[in-house]
């Protein structure tokens, strides 16, 4: 006797259209002998499947197992329902209804499939710059609305031709349903300009000139996923200067594409789950540890102690390399402080004048988006410093539902968060939003992530600093209510939501610059909070900012100013004095003008920094910080002696002592490398007691770290040793970025929690 037939509904929550999830649920049922059908719902994939109970639970066991690797499933429910003896399995067409939770899957690299098939003379896209398939592409940057449809992304222009169409049509194809299905037939292709914008070559030719052209030390403009890169031949040291003259760059080390994993070694150190970081389909930069004596072009990242790197993820970009044995310096093409260029006509009015050639094509790029980057040498864990292409939209799942809340993030390093339901989608990297053309590009990004997320968001959540362009934007918006929240009380809240806890913390937020509640400027806290409340516990003592801004560019300025507070208006005899006209920062403070306090841990560094004679003026952010962090080798075993206060309850951790103790080693000729190695120590010891003195008052066991310092793995590594000791348990970034990229995620908990009440 046959065994009875029973039919399930199967409802697929998460990252599952443009990534070949209803071939393989297609598959997987002809494996299984059910029948039924699947269909992208806006809700989901929504899959009814029919045959024996036995089948029935395997199939179910393998499709929350063997599911493509470029899918991501969040919920996966299934209900019996009758059967309706149908006896075949199909794929019905999509449909637009109901709610929108399906997720836009970020942009994905080439996969080895698709590079096979594009380096195989026999295949059709030999050698076709854009082939890709439902397991790789671009989705994130190409997508203008939901659902994603060919007709609502930047392939809508290009009708694909019958051998294209057959396979997307076919369910057993690797490119059923691929939205960016193209081929040298009927797809996007290639034009190489000079700098006069005259076309040098079409689609056949361009990829060889560009690699001679690279090689001859020229600069070529190259657009990608995400936006335009400036590339260089990276071991040409005249190549590279020209660049960094032209692009207006100073300093900033410039991260580098090679041509493999082996390539990748001969310039870095790296473990194994660095490798895996490289390999990976997000293909980020890594920071890692440079080797002595590689063969690199000083100017690319001079004497820093990492080198940011990274593999081929375009097949352009593998053509190139098929056809170099150089490394590339890949940087993404703008001018300093604007959004990377994803035009032509963007790049031509930019860049005519930094570029020799513009090899561009004629897929349309709806939102820009940089390079991600990684690094794994804090807790040998991979950490995001800067999430965009290849992560950004991906949500960030968060631990309980609530109302929906956009969130506008800070001023530099900006990012937004749009809150629905248990996701929190992060945008990308926005950059330093101060001028004009990123403004622009923070308010293209709202209007995309709330039109393809489908956002109506009850509240919007900005940084209580009155100045920034985000805060400005979030106020003039009228129809939403709003609400300001406090700088370092979103860095804790972030750091809880990527833990998914919901505290009480202690917070040890360390960063540079945050509006305080007092109106000064805090940067060094010691917080007890969670979503709904903070208080301050602890904070660096607060010290005098000479000209504001124009000491964060100068930390030679913050440096007399902490010593002239220190050492009462006299300042001792240390040799970086001698270089600088100080007797006006010196008026400054005592006569308090243009002088305001901040508790700021990222200016403390500056201050050491320059004490030691190492940055006296910075080039790009946090570079003093990040060149004292180098030139330790180690921590030193000694700390400097540190002070603490209690004023009215607020514990001060007196900065002047820990400067009392550098300038002594500095006038008694102690090396920087020592100094560096003694001034972390100092502030792991301090940090770890205030902080374990806090738990231990306040009868709470978490520690949440967040703030921009934390990219300092030394500090970091230190922390996290001392902790271990204490018994308490430690929460930080990993997927979110624990500098202000991240901040916009603690907002939107802190604004949904406001909502609650
Ligand atoms: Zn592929
Ligand atoms: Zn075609
Ligand atoms: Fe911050």
């Amino acid at each position: 006797m046959p065994e009875e037939r029973t039919r399930r509904r199967i409802t697929v929550n998460g990252i599952v259209q443009g990534v070949g999830f209803r071939p393989f649920v297609y598959s997987l049922a002809q494996k299984h002998g059910l029948s039924g059908f699947v269909e992208n719902a806006s809700s989901g994939v929504r899959i009814e499947v029919e045959g024996r109970s036995k089948d029935l639970d395997c199939f179910a066991a393998a499709l929350g197992r063997d599911f493509p690797p470029q899918a991501l499933l969040s919920t996966i429910s299934a209900i019996s329902i009758p059967s309706t003896n149908d006896c075949r399995f199909s794929i019905n067409l999509s449909r637009k209804s109901g709610s929108v939770d399906t997720l836009i899957s970020p942009d994905i690299a080439v996969c080895n499939g698709c590079l096979t098939e594009m380096f195989d003379p026999a295949d059709r896209r030999y050698r076709y710059p854009f082939i890709n398939c439902t397991n790789c592409g671009p989705r994130h940057t190409i997508i203008e609305n939901i659902p994603y449809d060919r007709p609502y992304t930047a392939m809508r222009g290009f009708k694909m031709c019958a051998y294209c169409q057959a396979e997307y049509d076919d369910p057993g194809d690797r490119r059923f349903h691929a939205q960016p299905n193209a081929c040298p037939v009927c797809g996007p292709r290639l034009t190489l300009y000079g700098a006069e914008r005259e076309i040098v070559a079409g689609a056949e030719a361009a990829v060889g000139l560009v690699a001679d052209f690279l090689k001859k030390g020229k600069i070529v403009a190259l657009k990608g996923l995400g936006g335009f890169h400036l590339a260089v031949d990276a071991t040409n040291e005249e190549a590279v200067r020209v660049l960094r003259l032209r692009k207006a760059r100073e300093g900033k080390p410039l991260a580098v594409m090679v041509r493999d994993i082996l390539m990748a070694k001969s310039f870095c150190l790296i473990k194994e789950i660095e490798r895996q970081v490289l390999l990976s389909s997000a293909k980020p930069i890594l920071l890692a540890r440079k080797r002595a004596g590689q063969g690199l072009a000083p100017s690319v990242a001079g004497g820093s102690t990492l080198l940011g790197l990274m593999l081929p993820y375009t097949p352009l970009q593998h053509l190139l390399f098929e056809q170099l044995d150089i490394p590339l310096v890949m940087t993404s093409a703008n001018l300093s402080d604007e959004p990377i260029c994803k035009d032509d006509d963007e790049v031509f009015k930019h860049l005519t004048g930094v570029a020799d050639y513009f090899l561009s094509h004629d897929r349309d790029i709806y939102l820009r988006s940089d390079d991600s980057v990684v690094s794994c040498l804090a807790g040998n864990k991979a950490r995001v410093i800067r999430r965009s292409r290849g992560y950004a939209p991906a949500p960030i799942p968060v631990k309980d539902d609530g109302p929906q809340v956009l969130a506008v993030g800070g001023e530099l390093k900006n990012a937004i968060c749009l809150l629905k339901g248990k996701q929190a989608f992060l945008g990308q990297h926005v950059g330093d939003v101060k001028n004009l053309e990123t403004y622009g590009f923070f308010q293209e990004t709202i209007a995309h992530l709330c039109r393809i997320f489908e956002g109506k968001p009850e509240l919007i959540v900005y940084d209580q600093h009155p100045d920034y362009l985000p805060s400005r934007w979030a106020v003039a918006q009228g129809e939403v209510p709003t609400l300001a929240v406090q700088h370092h009380h979103a860095h804790l809240a972030s750091c809880l939501a990527e833990n998914r806890v919901n505290g009480p913390v202690i917070a040890l937020v360390l960063d540079g610059t945050g509006y305080g509640l007092d109106r000064t400027i805090w940067g060094g806290e010691i917080l007890v909070g969670d979503y709904r409340f903070f208080d301050r516990y602890a904070c660096l003592e607060p010290m005098p900012l000479p000209g504001g801004d124009a000491a964060i560019k100068a930390p030679w300025r913050t440096a007399v100013a902490y010593l002239h507070e220190t050492f009462d208006g006299r300042l001792p005899d240390l040799p970086f004095l001698n270089d600088h006209d100080f007797g006006p920062v010196q008026e400054m403070v005592s006569k308090n003008l243009n002088s305001p306090r901040t508790s700021s841990c990222g200016r403390l560094f500056d201050a050491v920094a320059a004490m030691i004679g190492g940055c006296q003026e910075i080039k790009y952010e946090a570079q003093a910080a990040i060149e004292l962090m180098q030139s330790a080798s180690c921590l030193a075993e000694r700390p400097y002696i540190c002070d603490i206060e209690d004023q009215g309850g607020l514990r001060m951790i007196m900065v002047r002592s820990i400067i009392k103790g550098v300038a002594g080693d500095v006038a008694s000729g102690v090396a920087p490398t020592r100094i560096s190695g003694r001034f972390h120590r100092t502030l792991v010891e301090v940090l770890v007691e205030e902080v374990t003195r806090a738990a231990r008052e306040l009868g709470i066991k978490t520690v949440a770290l967040s703030g921009g310092v934390f990219n300092n793995y030394l500090l970091f590594n230190g922390l996290i040793t001392e902790f271990g000791r204490t018994g308490l348990n430690v929460l930080s970034h990993s997927s979110v970025p624990t500098g202000d990229g991240g901040i916009a995620l603690g907002q939107a908990m802190i604004g949904r929690y406001h909502l609650l009440g």
